[in-house]
């Protein structure tokens, strides 16, 4: 999970990262209050969870409260790259003499974690390595031992960070080595690291990217998800505790396990090219068990997709059975049914594998409408883009 810089700010603050005082806002008003409490010159800054913001005109000084909300209303709107602002951080600006680049993470390739740092900041780190590779240092990061005050300042050396802030910038790197252990980030980025003018190393952009697999030991994070930019469907689905991403196509797809699923997105994909390129819809992976109620919680948000035109149901029965899954898809009619859903797209289902006759039989003796069966995967999924494309 990425996260807005005020929130990046709020951990780096936490774990005693030197920040600017600031707040975030949802309107022009609000922001010009937050600047008259903070006193003095602020920065206004866009939050959307994308970089060049600055470039696009989403970061911008403001000399007074009345001038901060003025600059707040230009930003509060604004498009930057796909991200609209609905929200700014309003912080103290702070002058700058040097701009510096930092960042912890993992570093999947080398198995191991990395610490990028460059004395060249304030541009895209992307740019800094195509352009000067030599600037940009990367120090490999032990997980057992850390980063301890020596090893930071053996990093802020290799970057080529001015003698003056060495010590400052070790104690920083320290701090934010916590923040990248203690919050389970996969990156921690600061993008520009400065030096005022007066010698006081401030983080004054912030980048972090939480680790999900790791939430359930960090309870705090919940409260950090953007639930607004959260697809409907998606949060929908988390909540009934199913396996949901949400794709762009026509062919709704339910399956158990997420190996079979994802190849039936293939021979949805693959059948779909016959039929004027129609595709899968979304990824369900009902797992294990396919009680009654976990098959229509599935159907239910499939059918909800305005974009689903048919439904490809592929089940190879091992542990669970074909006629339990059989039984749930029936169930799951008639507690649609009892809850005033329509069941508006057609259903092509495959059953095979344990007691997959069995299965079948009770399906085709339940006459279910708008469902048919068929005893291959490749068949049913052509049959299900050939009735999405037809729909
Ligand atoms: P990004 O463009 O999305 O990475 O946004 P940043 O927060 O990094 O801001 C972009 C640039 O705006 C920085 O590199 C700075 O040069 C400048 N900037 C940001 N905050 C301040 C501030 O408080 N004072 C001044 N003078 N410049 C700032
Ligand atoms: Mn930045």
């Amino acid at each position: 999970m990425d996260l807005f810089e005020y929130q990046a700010r709020d951990l780096f603050a936490a774990h005693g990262v030197p920040v600017l005082r600031g707040e975030v806002a949802t309107t022009a008003e609000r922001a010009g209050e937050i600047a008259a409490a903070l006193g003095g010159r602020v920065v206004i800054k866009a939050q959307v969870k994308t970089g060049g913001r600055g470039k696009a005109g989403g970061v911008k000084l403001a000399d007074d409260a009345e001038d901060a909300s003025t600059k707040a209303a230009a930003i509060l709107g604004m498009d930057i790259k796909g991200h609209v602002v609905h929200r700014v951080l309003v912080a103290e600006a702070s002058d700058i003499a040097e701009e510096y680049y930092f960042s912890f993470l993992l570093d999947r390739s080398n198995r191991t974690f990395l610490a990028m740092a460059s004395r060249e900041g304030g541009v895209e780190i992307e740019q800094i390595a195509v352009e000067k590779p030599e600037a940009l240092a990367k120090v490999p990061i032990d997980a057992i031992t850390g980063v301890d005050l020596a090893k930071a300042r053996e990093i802020a050396i290799a970057a080529g960070y001015p003698a003056e802030i060495l010590d400052q910038a070790a104690d920083v790197i320290v701090a934010l080595w916590d923040v990248f252990t203690k919050e389970d980030a996969t990156l921690v980025e600061v993008n520009p690291l400065v030096k005022t003018p007066d010698g006081v190393v401030l983080a004054l952009d912030g980048k972090v990217t939480l680790d999900e697999n790791a939430a359930f030991r960090q309870p705090a994070h919940a409260d950090l998800a953007d639930a607004e930019a959260a697809d409907p469907l998606e949060a929908r689905a988390k909540e009934a505790g199913l396996n949901y991403v949400k794709l762009d196509g026509a062919v709704g797809v339910i399956g158990n396990g997420a190996g079979l699923v994802m190849s039936s997105l293939d021979v949805v994909s693959y059948a779909g090219e016959a039929f004027g390129g129609v595709k899968p819809a979304n990824f369900l992976d009902i797992g294990g068990g396919a009680s009654a109620d976990v098959m229509a919680a599935s159907l239910a948000i499939v059918l909800s997709d305005p974009s689903v035109r048919s439904v490809f149901v592929n089940v190879f029965g091992g542990i669970t059975s074909c006629d339990a899954v059989a039984n749930g898809i029936v169930a799951a009619f008639g507690k649609l049914r009892d809850a005033g859903e329509q069941i508006t797209s057609p259903l092509v289902v495959r059953l095979d594998g344990n007691r997959a006759e069995e299965g079948r039989a009770i399906l085709a003796a339940a006459a279910l409408p708008n469902v048919e069966q068929n005893d291959t995967m490749d068949g049913a999924a052509q049959r299900a883009a050939e009735l999405a494309s037809a729909k």
